[in-house]
């Protein structure tokens, strides 16, 4: 095995891991678009690594599997989607900063929710980084296309103006050309404040990761689900001050995540994790004074049999 297929090999997450969760008449899919290899100290910042290892487990190289967990939401009305992943359309050096090793799966897993692209109706950037909005851009990476052709793609101004003039430590995380290219086919939205994007989703402004970084809130028949982005990534971020090194703004963090742990406990809301391999949507619980995730909602596998037909529209769609 060359070290290439080794990669490849611990970056092919299994199929099943789709998970769909129904709070009131909503329906939820959280669904993973690709497998990365990250740096386990950026993923907790200033704690040490005899203490992390315990939440997360690193090859030889120091590296931790992350999933890019994104989430479907579907109303009465609307197919919402929240966060793009990497997507395809990317260059030998995007892979090599972003650990990926292995082709995105978002064609194949729009396919088995049975949609294609054309369905998306609303698509949420939580930020610009990457691995966020990189799946909204079809085809080749010098000449990209709209993946979702029809959908509204909801971006924060605040976000928008770091991403067009990124400081010397972001840049490499954002794909600035491409994202100049997107704007002119259109469906950019711009927002500058909290709105609702559809009945029940809500767009909250964080700040903490990023400047203009945004969580979705997602309420039906008193319940509450939180896609809370990269505020907290993985389960091992839990504790409050396991943040990660690439916050620009890790204070800003520190309280945003002590709130809402708090008050997730107290209500019984739901996170939806973002890059955890193992925890998608999950109800917190206090015990012996750590919060313990619970996992939440139902594994969801639609047999690519019955997708056929839908991979190939797909296909021919968005190439
Ligand atoms: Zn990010």
């Amino acid at each position: 095995m060359t070290r290439d297929d080794v990669h490849r090999e611990a970056t092919t997450p299994p199929l099943e891991m789709m998970t769909r969760l129904v709070i009131g008449d909503i329906e939820l899919f959280s669904f993973v678009e690709n497998r990365t290899l990250s740096d386990g100290g950026a993923m907790y910042g200033v704690i040490p690594k005899s203490l992390w290892s315990k939440s997360s487990t690193a090859d030889e190289n120091n590296l931790v599997p992350m999933d890019t967990n994104l989430l479907l939401i579907k109303t009465r009305k609307l197919k919402i989607l929240v966060d793009c992943g990497l997507g395809d359309a990317l260059t030998d050096r995007q892979k090599k900063i972003y650990g990926c090793h292995s082709p995105s799966r978002l064609d194949e897993c729009i396919a088995r929710l049975a949609l294609v692209p054309e369905d998306i109706d609303i698509v949420i950037a939580s930020h610009l980084h990457l691995d966020h909005i990189g799946g909204a851009f079809a085809g080749h990476p010098d000449d990209i296309k709209p993946r979702f052709p029809r959908a509204r793609h909801i971006i924060r101004d605040i976000e928008w103006n770091t991403a067009m003039n990124p400081d010397d430590r972001s840049m490499a995380a954002y794909p600035t050309e491409m994202l100049r290219r997107f704007e002119e086919f259109g469906l950019i939205e711009m927002i500058d404040s909290d709105i609702e994007a559809g009945p029940g989703v809500k767009l909250v402004l964080t700040g903490g990761h990023t400047r203009g970084h945004q969580v979705v809130e997602i309420e039906s028949g008193e319940q509450k689900v939180i896609f809370c982005a990269d505020m907290i990534p993985v389960a091992g971020n839990l504790k409050p001050t396991y943040i990660a090194a690439t916050d620009l703004f890790p204070l800003e963090t520190l309280e945003y995540k002590k709130k809402l742990i708090e008050d997730a406990v107290r209500y019984n809301w739901i996170l939806a994790l973002d890059h955890d391999t193992e925890y998608k949507f999950v109800t917190l619980k206090r015990e012996n004074g750590k919060t313990v995730p619970v996992k939440q909602g139902e594994p969801f596998l639609v047999a690519m049999s019955s997708c056929s037909q839908n991979i190939r529209d797909s296909k021919k769609s968005t190439r």
